[in-house]
């Protein structure tokens, strides 16, 4: 289910970093915020401890992410670490401004796994592996954030710009039982308005995007909204900031299956031109064996092999525990505070949001899907219940082999 919330006030988000006087401005709102502010509203109504536990605890709520309101928005998501641009004229090629259109964004999670898997068949190419602009040769980056597709005719791919609303101190409530009595933060506040996708002067309101899963029961749901109706989000909420609106979002991601089928499809497209390109193609296999999706994360993940952390997951999958093959990822560190106890909790090493795992899969796509339903619905990994391993199988985004 799909819920799209709308600040009717500045937004303060961001978590505190021990060595900094600064909060570490977030532009998503955390599913734990949400988590947060339902708890506190059933708290205010007299609600117990442990009951307030039970309820919030029968709904994962996932992160939200940001797009501005412009048009039909389709969906908002974070962009996967395979995501590169132009260093020079970083952006989308599709953005509806032609100002801020850059020289397009490619994903290379695709290229750079069947590039892996012909090599494993022992493919020997002329060049090593590497990806220029197709418009100026430049070299390109990893282009990181929040992007949102709008249907208007065709899709366009906008880059979400958060727009800040001015800094300001802040002592944080959250906090306040614990070491940082009295400290106060510099923070920065969003703007409930940002510009508009296709104009220069506009500006339109911020919306964030999100889900919350697995499909909950209308009680609990309407708890829910109700509670982000009468309680304000993030810091300084008692005074003008973190008021918002809740409603039903109409988001049409691709569902898992067609996103899986997609997936595999480019691959074998891919397959083909790149088999091409090696040396002693005429020795190589036509197709690639099996199926493979992508795990990728829109928060992030905390996992363990054998008790020992690790930044890479392995997933049980029909009695199978599967390895990914291919990976791109990068280190967090998980932090949290205890709801009922009001006391840090450990911290633990994290793979960021926007990590990316490619696995095979030797057996038929019917037994296939029904488990990825279930990982996606679920998470993967520890800590799930304070909003970790929140995840998508097959980004949308890994489909874009060409500039966009
Ligand atoms: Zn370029």
């Amino acid at each position: 289910m799909w819920l799209k919330i709308e600040p009717k006030e500045p937004l303060l988000l961001g978590e505190v970093r021990a060595d900094s006087q600064f909060l570490v401005g977030q532009t998503y709102i955390p599913g734990r915020v949400l988590r947060g502010a339902w708890a506190e509203w059933l708290a205010r109504k007299g609600i117990d401890d442990v009951q307030i536990l039970n309820t919030v605890g029968r709904v994962r709520i996932g992160n939200f992410f940001p797009a501005a309101e412009w048009r039909h928005l389709r969906y908002a998501l974070p962009l996967p670490m395979s995501a590169l641009s132009c260093k020079r004229r970083g952006g989308f090629a599709r953005e509806p401004h032609p100002e801020r259109r850059g020289h397009g964004v490619v994903d290379t999670l695709l290229p750079h796994l069947v590039y892996y898997l012909l090599k494993e068949q022992g493919a020997r190419f002329p060049v090593p592996f590497s990806l220029l602009c197709q418009q100026c040769g430049d070299r390109m980056e990893t282009f990181s954030g929040f992007y949102a597709v709008y249907q208007d005719g065709t899709d366009h791919f906008v880059h979400f710009r958060p727009r800040f609303h001015g800094q300001t101190k802040v002592a944080l409530s959250r906090y306040r039982r614990a070491s940082a009595e009295g400290m106060l933060y510099t923070a920065s506040a969003l703007s409930p308005r940002v510009s508009a996708p296709d104009r220069s002067d506009g500006d339109t309101a911020l919306v964030f995007i999100g889900r919350v899963l697995p499909p909950v029961d209308d009680g609990a749901l309407s708890s829910f909204k109700e509670a982000l109706a009468k309680v304000a989000l993030g810091a300084l909420h008692t005074r003008g900031y973190g008021r918002v609106e809740v409603r039903d979002a109409d988001v049409d991601l691709p569902p898992l299956r067609q996103r899986f089928e997609a997936f595999n499809q480019t691959l074998r497209a891919l397959w083909q031109d790149i088999r091409r390109l090696a040396a002693n193609a005429q020795g190589l296999p036509l197709e690639p064996q099996g199926l493979y999706f992508s795990v990728d994360l829109l928060a992030s993940g905390v996992f363990q092999e054998q008790g020992i952390p690790t930044l890479v997951p392995t997933l049980p999958i029909g009695g199978h525990v599967l390895k990914p093959l291919f990976w791109m990822t990068r280190p967090d560190m998980a932090s949290g505070w205890s709801t009922a106890w009001g006391l840090p909790k450990p911290t633990n090493l994290a793979a960021r949001m926007r990590s990316a795992y490619v696995y095979r899969w030797d057996g038929s796509q019917e037994d296939l899907i029904p488990a990825l339903q279930a990982l996606e619905e679920q998470g993967i990994g520890q800590r799930r219940d304070e909003g970790f391993g929140e995840c998508l199988i097959c980004h949308p985004f890994h489909q874009e082999v060409e500039e966009k």
